[in-house]
């Protein structure tokens, strides 16, 4: 495979993604604009998030198992750091390109800041099919694109996770590439790495479980009870496999899945261990049997007391937005829902628990791993478990207050105080030179 193919797969899977959605890099900054009536003073600044700060192109190039040279696109965006390290995740997709990450980093910078945590916003990803390559290919694809972009990572300059198709492993391949290049064991320069390489005890769980927090503490507030709820959920990997566990275990029906091999819905409620065992040994929820196929128009159109998209971004467009029969939509996903649809959301009066908000969990755990790391000190899962829940309510009560006394949607809020922090950083730290 060369350059040439390679960009030609990246166009042809393009339908992966909904043609009808904005690129996200626009839909971010529409999102900006929105915020910057709300930021008083500080929105002479406002320019600074519509400007990554830096952003790196590289090629990939590996020797493939059959001894053809192929050659990759890889990225690494890192949008904002006034507040302190970059940090976001690495995607492997065949549909990733650099409009996509600078999106992915800009929600980054804005969901560190709305949780408080201590980093600016970053993003990488390669434009390539994981499924399509062996487990050599990829190490050797991660190793590269380590290396690659080894000048601009490190534990107290940019700190990776996994994304979309990539995962522990993976992190463990970036902490030994950049090991051996910079001459010592830095198991801070990536964070979601195994347990025995300086991973922390939960990280794994730790998006999905705060997918299942924010989507408690909404239903608390909108009269909504997890036990016997129905629950549809988009994208059946971390972040949606294990949302759906925890809906699942606390007495909620999970009555449809979607990922990217099949559509299954059961009304009686789908056994989601079971379904989750299926996926482990099959690689996707295709002909799974607790569950029937349906269409995907089907699938929006199913009434639930929560949707979870917790695939890509670009999902829930206007047309979309006006079908739901859903009471709260909790976005597991980055950038699933359109600002368009947010509108129309609002005024069909459907609660859309932000991503920026929503899947936080992740990188929160993220940072306790990095902390974690840096002091040689491991904690318990129950502390961590204890400490995301903290966080979490915290930010959340915060956010809902922020709506409330603005009269704007939970995003906003969201961008309002995220946004404030930023800019104030900004304005402080002053421009050099
Ligand atoms: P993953 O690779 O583990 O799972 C992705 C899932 O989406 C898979 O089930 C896949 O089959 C499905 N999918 C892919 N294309 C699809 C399509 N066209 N239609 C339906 N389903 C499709 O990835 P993940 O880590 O679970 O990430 C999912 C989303 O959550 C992404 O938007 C990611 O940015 C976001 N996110 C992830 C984390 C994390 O810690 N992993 C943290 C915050 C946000």
């Amino acid at each position: 495979m060369n350059q040439t193919t390679t960009n030609h797969q990246a166009k042809d899977s393009l339908s992966f993604l909904n043609p009808a959605a904005p690129e996200p890099w626009a839909s971010f900054i529409e999102q900006i604009d929105r915020v910057a009536p709300h930021l008083g003073p500080l929105a002479k600044w406002i320019d600074t998030l519509k400007h990554p700060k830096r952003i790196l192109i590289v090629d990939v190039p590996i020797v493939r198992d059959d001894g053809t040279v192929a050659h990759y696109e890889g990225y690494r965006v890192q949008h904002n750091m006034s507040r302190g390290p970059g940090k976001g995740g690495v995607r492997y997709h065949p549909a990733v390109t650099l409009n996509e990450v600078m999106a992915l980093s800009g929600w980054m910078t804005v969901k560190n800041a709305a949780l408080n945590l201590p980093y600016g916003g970053a993003k990488g990803g390669i434009r390539l099919d994981p499924r399509a390559h062996s487990r050599d290919e990829l190490q050797r694809i991660t190793r590269r694109y380590t290396s690659e972009i080894g000048v601009i990572i490190g534990p107290e300059k940019d700190i990776p996770a996994p994304d979309v198709g990539t995962n522990d492993q993976t992190m463990a391949w970036m902490m030994d590439t950049y090991s051996m290049n910079v001459g010592c064991t830095a198991t801070g320069v990536v964070t979601g790495k195994p347990v025995s390489l300086g991973g922390s005890l939960g990280r794994h769980e730790a998006t999905g479980r705060g997918v299942f927090i924010a989507a408690r503490e909404a239903g608390q507030r909108m009269g909504v009870a997890i036990a016997g709820a129905r629950v549809v959920v988009q994208g059946f990997g971390n972040v949606g496999g294990i949302a759906a566990r925890m809906f699942h275990e606390a007495g909620a029906k999970v009555v449809a899945l979607q990922d990217h091999s099949a559509t299954l819905a059961n009304e009686a409620g789908i056994d989601v261990p079971a379904a989750l065992a299926y996926v482990q040994a099959h690689g996707g929820l295709a002909g799974f049997g607790g569950a029937a196929p349906i269409s995907s128009d089907d699938f929006w159109l199913l009434p639930s007391d929560f949707l979870v998209p917790a695939a890509l971004e670009g999902q829930i467009v206007p047309e979309r937005a006006q079908q739901l029969r859903t009471k709260i939509i909790v976005e597991g996903a980055n950038g699933p829902t359109t600002p368009a649809a947010d509108d129309i959301l609002r005024e069909r009066g459907i609660l859309v628990v932000p991503d920026v908000l929503a899947n936080a969990g992740g990188v929160t755990v993220s940072y306790f791993e990095w902390v974690q790391d840096f002091s040689s000190f491991f904690w318990s899962e129950e502390e961590i478990n204890s400490r995301l829940e903290r966080i979490m309510v915290g930010a959340f009560d915060g956010i809902w207050k922020m709506a409330t006394e603005r009269g704007v949607s939970l995003r906003t809020a969201t961008f309002i105080i995220a946004c404030h922090r930023v800019l104030a950083a900004r304005e402080q730290r002053g421009l050099y030179p």
